[in-house]
């Protein structure tokens, strides 16, 4: 469902970011993508949710060969993937309710089916009684879970979480792993950036890291494998 073929990412500035990076991730699989800051992780992750094209190779997501994508059909593609960011990036101005339902709305779905899909979703990450709330009034495991509804409203086939426990305790983190390894069993491929050692150490799924802008390692029931 993903797949990158010998690509490179060489950023205005000069910066390799990616060198020379193939891999395939299949329907349903949960990827952590781990390896040292400025490694190139985000990037990758970038390059799936079609932030940044590639300088040169191959990338396809469910079939569409997407560093060459037509401007107009770029939104067909993002929809189909949702994003989660360290920093939650919720409209601070809106609820917890807007936040989610605003990812309906700019596709124009009927307002029944938004506020069905909504509370559907709110109530899948546990916060159905805090739909009112203001990100403010939420801990920041709470706007997590608000902006993983956000990513699952449109059933979306794939998951990019860029180390969305980054800004979480312990146990808060642990919450969202659960949540979103649950989201992944019925039925949506996870890739997920992440420094959380102990969570990829005891969670056991593939495991990818990148070094300088290339894969050193990919395995099955993985170890996080660094001392950071
Ligand atoms: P990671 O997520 O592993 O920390 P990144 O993909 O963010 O790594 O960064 C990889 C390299 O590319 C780093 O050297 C970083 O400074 C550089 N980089 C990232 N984004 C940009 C950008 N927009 N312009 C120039 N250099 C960038
Ligand atoms: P955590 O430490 O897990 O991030 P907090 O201590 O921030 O949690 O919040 C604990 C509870 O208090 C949560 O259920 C949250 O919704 C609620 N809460 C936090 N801040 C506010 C606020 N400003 N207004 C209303 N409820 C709040």
């Amino acid at each position: 469902m993903i797949e990158m073929q010998d690509v490179y990412k060489t950023y205005p500035n000069g910066t390799h970011a990616l060198r020379g990076v193939s891999v395939q991730i299949d329907r349903n699989e949960f990827v952590y993508v781990v390896g040292p800051s400025g490694a190139g992780k985000s990037t990758f992750m970038k390059l799936i949710y079609r932030e940044e094209v590639p300088t040169k190779g191959q990338i396809s997501v469910n079939g569409f060969n997407i560093g060459r994508l037509k401007q107009r059909k770029i939104p067909y593609v993002r929809r189909n993937i949702g994003v989660i960011f360290q920093d939650f990036r919720l409209l601070p101005k809106l609820t917890a309710y807007e936040n989610v339902a605003f990812a309906l709305e700019v596709i124009e779905a009927p307002k029944k089916v938004i506020k069905k899909r909504v509370m559907e979703v709110l109530d899948l990450v546990g916060l159905k009684n805090k739909a009112n709330r203001d990100p403010s009034q939420l801990s920041g495991g709470e706007q997590q879970r608000v902006a993983i509804a956000r990513a699952i409203v449109n059933n979306p086939s794939v998951i990019i979480a860029d180390e969305p426990t980054g800004n979480l305790d312990p146990e808060t983190s642990w919450g969202i792993m659960q949540l979103l390894d649950e989201i992944n069993f019925r039925g949506t491929t996870i890739v997920m950036a992440t420094h959380n050692k102990e969570i990829v150490n005891s969670m056991r799924k593939r495991v990818i890291a990148i070094e300088h802008g290339q894969i050193v390692r990919d395995e099955q029931r993985g170890e996080y494998g660094y001392e950071f």
